[in-house]
């Protein structure tokens, strides 16, 4: 799995690699009892089913079935591949990876990666110097005096300027022996259109870096001084920038996300800089583009409620519509267990009085008056609602234009009793029987229903009672068919116990147990048992890195979380119940069909000889038994 990582740097790395302490940088972590709990960064939830296990090295979600490593962790918080995990962890705990053995292309994949970072980085440093000393700063500095951007949060922020000058970057760059062509790829320079060499892209701006959580530079955003157009300059996207996933201020914001439970989404940098002044500092930008997904799932890692600021009803509007799907989606994907209401939903639109925008309204009205419209906001659906009702009024004519604007709206929400509860609303609201509201909706739902959502379980995702034995075996979101339904009970109880009391494995393998396994992703993981043949219940996490595959992770520590107290006299009864009642069932459910069968055709020395077998099996299996209860 490691690849062209040396196996005694992984083991020196797994070793030196604490995953109560990288968590812990991610979800707030409390002790309970052995292991530590807290919110589960995977899916959104109000009470704590995530936990870590410190002796097992492991971590588990009992809401949504994310588990696995150190490892695992990293790969799916941060999206990283897993020798850049291990690359991670090393740079981490100050252990040296050998790179000669990358193949060509990776080198050069995770050099360009890291090179970018570091131009980006020199050139974040330039603009703030030139900002905050360089005389060519001055005018720059007015201007955000002027906007009232203290020098704190210039300093918090990194905040720069780049000169008026075709170059300066450029020279400043190539100086360090950087070579122009790479520095291209960071976009921070563009080439000349007769290919006589590059120029700056940003020029004359106030520059803000866009800094990802874990404190990497990736990008750059760049704001005239004055009326000039294009007002706003972003990066363009590079390997390590991509607008649709990054989100200005997130490495400021996220702590604060995370104490307060909620996250504010403004449009732009400076409206962003002002609340943060005003001590609201659990604030993000997006970068020009509408909110996607991938926003609302980064952000669903820090806060539960998200509150939309916008400046004007028409781009609420715009955007809320836009945003309808997508914030269904995530929740629905994270929050299989929640029954629906618009509280649960708990993404608000708030939309500022005529002619402010968040900027002008704290400085006017202060960050109290910013938080009490906030908590007044509306969510997105009543939001909508509102916006149709005060538009087209409730005339006949007005009734009509209402539904038919927010139909799509409600059709939308591919949960069944959130939809019930908003038409129940809207039918109270406009006075039109929800039965009509319903079927109209519905017929465009069916439509759109179909297309589904891959990779999750709809049984799952419907059914919001499940026991808890259940619950541990439905993996995260995205996982695989083996997460779905994972083999039978016996099995994984099987599985649970090789994995946390080891002293049975060689009577596993005595016994043949796997072989009578039905379900193929249990059984292959009890061969990977088998082969790893661990000591302990500790070294689970060590039996993970030798299988590359994140749902079968997840599905092991959610057999490895549990803490039964396993003794050898009651694992040989579950061994020797599972190993009858697999004979009969295989080798007796053939014997059966061929007797019958015999019996029908009057193959009277067959059915003789087929019936002396079966008396044979059942001695045998009888002799296993007592063999297993002697032990016992
Ligand atoms: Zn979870």
């Amino acid at each position: 799995m490691a690849g062209f990582i040396p196996e005694d740097k992984i083991s020196e790395i797994k070793n030196a690699a604490d995953i109560v302490d990288i968590v812990s940088e991610a979800v707030l972590l409390k002790k309970t009892g052995k292991n530590f709990s807290g919110l589960c960064p995977f899916h959104t939830e109000k009470t704590p089913s995530f936990t870590v296990s410190p002796d097992k090295q492991i971590f588990y979600c009992f809401g949504c079935g994310s588990g696995g490593n150190v490892f695992s962790f990293l790969m799916k918080q941060e999206g990283l591949s897993f020798p850049e995990t291990a690359r991670r962890l090393a740079k981490r705990y100050g252990i040296d990876l050998p790179i000669k053995r990358l193949s060509p292309d990776q080198k050069k994949k995770i050099g360009e990666r890291e090179s970018l970072l570091d131009i980006n980085r020199r050139a974040m440093d330039f603009f703030y110097q030139a900002l905050c000393r360089g005389k060519a700063g001055q005018a720059a500095r007015s201007y955000l005096e002027r906007r009232g951007v203290s020098q704190k949060t210039i300093d918090d922020f990194k905040l720069g300027y780049a000169s008026d000058s075709w170059d300066r970057l450029l020279k400043y760059l190539t100086n360090q022996q950087i070579s122009p062509a790479v520095i291209e790829k960071s976009g921070l320079i563009l080439p000349r259109k007769n290919k006589s060499g590059y120029y700056d892209r940003f020029r004359n701006r106030i520059v803000f870096p866009i800094i990802d959580t874990n404190m990497q530079v990736i990008g750059f955003g760049g704001r005239v001084l004055d009326d000039s157009l294009p007002k706003y300059l972003n990066s363009p996207e590079t390997p390590v920038y991509n607008k649709g996933r990054s989100l200005y201020g997130i490495q400021q914001a996220k702590d604060k996300c995370r104490s307060t439970g909620t996250v504010y989404i403004v449009e732009g940098y400076l409206d962003l800089l002002a609340l943060y002044q005003h001590g609201i500092e659990n604030c993000v930008a997006t970068l020009g583009t509408a909110l996607t997904s991938d926003h609302v799932r980064l952000l669903t890692r820090y806060a539960g409620r998200m509150v939309l600021v916008y400046d004007s009803d028409e781009a609420g509007i715009r955007s809320a519509q836009r945003c309808i799907s997508t914030f269904w989606r995530e929740h629905i994907d994270f929050r299989r267990q929640d029954v629906f209401s618009e509280d649960k939903a708990d993404t608000h639109i708030l939309v500022l009085p005529a002619g402010h925008d968040p900027d002008s309204f704290v400085f006017e009205h202060g960050p109290e008056a910013f938080m009490e419209a906030a908590s007044n906001s509306p969510g997105i659906i009543t939001f909508l609602m509102n916006r149709a009702v005060d538009k087209h009024g409730l005339s006949t004519e007005g009734k009509i234009h209402i539904i038919s604007e927010l139909q799509q709206s409600l059709a939308a929400i591919n949960d069944r009793v959130a939809q019930a509860l908003y038409v129940k609303q809207l039918s109270e609201k406009i006075g039109i029987a929800e039965s009509t509201i319903l079927e109209r909706i519905r017929s465009i739902s069916t439509k759109s229903s179909k297309i589904g959502y891959p990779g999750l379980p709809t049984n799952t995702l419907r059914s919001g009672l499940q026991t808890r034995d259940e619950k541990n075996t439905v993996l995260a979101a995205d996982k695989g068919p083996a997460g779905i339904l994972a083999g039978n009970r016996v099995e994984r109880q099987i599985i649970a116990m090789m994995i946390q009391f080891p002293d049975i494995l060689p009577d596993i393998r005595k016994y043949n147990v796997l072989k009578l396994f039905s379900d193929n992703t249990l059984k292959g993981i009890g061969e990977s048992i088998l082969d790893f043949n661990p000591t302990s219940a500790d070294q689970v996490s060590e039996l993970m890195s030798g299988i590359d595959d994140g749902p079968t992770h997840a599905l092991i520590a959610s057999l490895a979380m549990g803490n039964e107290s396993w003794n050898r006299k009651g694992c040989l009864r579950l061994i020797g119940k599972f190993v009858e009642s697999g004979r009969k069932l295989r080798d007796g459910g053939l014997l059966e069909s061929q007797i019958k069968d015999a019996e029908k055709r009057n193959d009277h020395k067959l059915l003789l000889k087929l019936l002396s077998k079966k008396q044979k099996m059942a001695e045998n299996s009888e002799k296993q038994k007592m063999a297993l209860l002697n032990e016992v």
